[in-house]
């Protein structure tokens, strides 16, 4: 395994494995989640490039930029373990230099969601997944449902934009009690890492009820917002039932429809989903 910083010898190595390539973007502070598109990379493709890059322009003014977790050390080892050939570590200087201007921007499907209470932050996210894409030229990138509506915004701009590379999703890794695995959750202490729990339950409270016959929108939300609002430590951002494809709000929940939800827990803003017909 390599690790490389420069964007140009990162290019170099790209054109000289043309085709050959799986990426796996990340920002780092490897955990299961991480490792579950890894090894799928790793069965996609002769070479597994991994990137690491917390990257600046997706993160508010407020947000968390400066506190978010990182071991470089650490991620190595997880990545050695999982296969990986090349690990990407650019420097924001390199990636940003002076004089940026240059964005690419998804227009509906980011006024939703993370979009609406994150202003600009997946301008950032199909930006540097763009560059990403130019620099290593992945015949395929792999993404976690986690974010779902961050895969939703990057099959878009790959139609949209011509880009020439499979798109995978992958599903959300969990620990055994159902926090969906997070770099954040390192954040989390002791108490907080037990209200943290009431993300999945209040999926799991929803799909119950769901599963019971229930499929007005205004009940099931009702049914979810309980189970969060009984935690002192955790604060609704949004709870959302949305069409899966276009993310627009809907009345009436089927098997598809998609329940999205962040939670801040302390200082830490959480985000989960499922859809409604999983088990
Ligand atoms: P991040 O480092 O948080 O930007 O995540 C990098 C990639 O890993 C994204 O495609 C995420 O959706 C994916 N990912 C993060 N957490 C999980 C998880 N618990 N299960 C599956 N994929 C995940």
């Amino acid at each position: 395994m390599i690790i490389i910083e420069s964007v140009a010898q990162m290019q170099q190595f790209a054109r000289e494995r043309r085709g050959q390539i799986a990426l796996v973007p990340t920002m780092g502070y490897l955990h299961e989640g991480h490792a579950s598109l890894m090894v799928e990379a790793r069965k996609r493709a002769e070479t597994v490039v991994l990137s690491i890059f917390v990257n600046p322009t997706q993160f508010g003014v407020n947000e968390d930029l400066d506190s978010y977790p990182r071991d470089l050390e650490r991620d190595q080892r997880v990545a050695l373990e999982a296969g990986v050939d090349v690990i990407f570590v650019p420097k924001a200087a390199d990636m940003y230099p002076q004089g940026y201007q240059s964005w690419v921007n998804v227009e509906e499907l980011t006024r939703h969601l993370c979009g609406a209470s994150r202003p600009g932050h997946f301008r950032g996210v199909t930006t540097v997944v763009a560059k990403l894409f130019n620099i290593v030229a992945p015949k395929v990138a792999l993404f976690g449902n986690k974010d779902f509506q961050q895969l939703a915004v990057i099959r878009r701009m790959v139609r949209d934009l011509n880009m020439d590379l499979e798109i995978v999703g992958m599903p959300i890794v969990r620990e055994a009690d159902g926090l969906a695995m997070s770099s954040r959750n390192a954040r989390l202490d002791e108490g907080e890492r037990q209200s943290a729990l009431c993300l999945s339950r209040s999926l799991a409270a929803a799909r119950a009820a769901f599963a019971g016959g229930e499929t007005s929108v205004q009940a099931l939300a009702g049914v979810a917002l309980a189970v969060i609002e009984a935690e002192d430590a955790a604060q609704v951002d949004y709870l959302e039932f949305r069409d899966q494809d276009s993310l627009e709000a809907l009345e009436e929940a089927d098997e598809r429809t998609l329940l999205a939800l962040a939670v801040r827990v302390g200082s830490v803003r959480l985000i989960d989903n499922c859809l409604l017909g999983e088990r």
